[in-house]
């Protein structure tokens, strides 16, 4: 089969879809790859590395051609209007974008958002919401570090000691269990809130201080436990209840880091702006709920803002500042993903029967399949 791999239009994207090293993959089991140049530059895999690997680079037209076309993020307008009926494309093409999701339907296109696979012990190779919120977890905390007017680790010194940095993490998923890792490893003093109870155990064997918020009836206990491993919006009386002690917490700490999303719902408010206004001049918060709408009002997407001495991180898209990597992940992903659409004679064959294809495929033959 002949897989195109662009160089991803969307701004900043810094992420490709294939690496040298799965190129050569697809390569020796028998597909014909055809890789846009300059594809993969800013994630550092050059023209040369992807021909030595035994790509062929292409115009991206000639890619858009191909029967399949691997993404990171869904294809613009001016490339949908490239890609001819019937072709397959595989990548984060946000599954809760209903418009971007009926364009792609609209050209006849059968699109697979990898954001959608469940997360089910067979899927884990090719989450890709894992792979990237792991990687944007660690730069989170690093962001925080680089922001931050003073040390992380208690250090004693001739010349006086400094005190360790607390740091607070708020939301203990894949990326708020990788910051809290990060920031211990950096020699903070970490605490941590989740919604949902088994959050309590991975927190502590990462050596941060779960922050409880007791549960007071059954409803809140019930919601808590979420959906397929995904939070679920509290009840007003728990998220009130955790607001009173995420405002004490973060009166207390230097670093805060948000994480906490809902799937298909504007991030929940878990910083108030009176909470950030209760909080030390030099604090930093980072905020990564921010394309969601953030964790706190106050943090302004793609922007560092500063108020009342406390500096708001709403940087984006925290997996592309390590590109290289982010890529490597991403494209393994990819090609787990591959694996259940594409046969051992390397021709398309969707299993329609396996749920993690039906959980992915957004559309195919003008029709919308998505669930969400
Ligand atoms: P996510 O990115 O959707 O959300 C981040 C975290 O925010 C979640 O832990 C969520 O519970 C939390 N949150 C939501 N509302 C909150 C609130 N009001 N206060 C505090 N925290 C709040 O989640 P994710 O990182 O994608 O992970 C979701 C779950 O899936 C986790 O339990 C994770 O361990 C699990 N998971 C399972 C597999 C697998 O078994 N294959 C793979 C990856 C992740």
């Amino acid at each position: 089969m002949r897989i195109g791999i662009l160089r991803e239009t969307r701004d900043h994207e810094t992420r490709v879809a294939g690496t040298p090293e799965t190129v050569k993959k697809y390569v020796t089991a028998g597909h014909e790859v055809l890789v846009e140049p300059g594809a993969g530059l800013a994630a550092h895999f050059t023209d040369e590395a992807y021909t030595a690997a035994g790509a062929k680079l292409a115009a991206s037209a000639q890619c858009l051609d191909a029967e399949l076309i691997l993404k990171v993020r869904a294809p613009s307008p001016e490339e949908i209007s490239k890609i001819k009926s019937g072709t397959v494309v595989v990548g984060m093409l946000d599954p809760f974008d209903s418009e971007g999701i009926n364009a792609l339907n609209a050209a006849g296109i059968t699109a697979f958002a990898l954001e959608a696979a469940p997360r089910i012990t067979r899927a884990q190779s090719l989450d890709v919401l894992s792979s990237q919120a792991n990687l944007a977890g660690y730069k989170a905390v690093l962001l925080a570090a680089h922001y931050y007017g003073r040390m992380f680790p208690m250090m004693m010194t001739a010349a006086g000691t400094l005190k360790a940095a607390r740091a607070v993490v708020l939301g203990a998923g894949v990326a708020g269990l990788q910051a809290i890792a990060t920031a211990k490893r950096l020699g903070a003093v970490v605490e941590a809130s989740d919604v949902r109870p088994a959050a309590k155990e991975q927190i502590e064997s990462l050596g941060g201080k779960f922050i409880d918020v007791p549960f007071e009836t059954d409803e809140e206990r019930e919601i808590a436990k979420g959906v397929g491993g995904y939070a679920r919006p509290m009840p007003a009386s728990w998220m009130a209840r955790q607001a009173v002690l995420v405002a004490e917490r973060c009166k207390q700490a230097d670093i805060v880091i948000t994480t906490a999303l809902i799937p298909g719902r504007p991030a929940p408010t878990l910083v108030s702006a009176e909470t950030v206004f209760g909080m030390k001049p030099g604090s930093v918060i980072v905020d990564l709920a921010v394309e969601r709408g953030g964790n706190c009002p106050l943090s302004v997407k793609g922007e560092v803002v500063e108020h009342h001495g406390v500096k708001l991180v709403g940087l984006t898209n925290l997996p592309g500042m390590v590109a290289t990597d982010a890529s490597a992940l991403y494209s393994r992903n990819l090609m787990d993903f591959l694996k259940l659409i594409i046969d051992k004679d390397a021709k398309l064959a969707i299993n329609h029967e396996d749920e993690i294809v039906q959980a992915c495929l957004m559309c195919a033959n003008g029709e919308v399949k998505r669930k969400n």
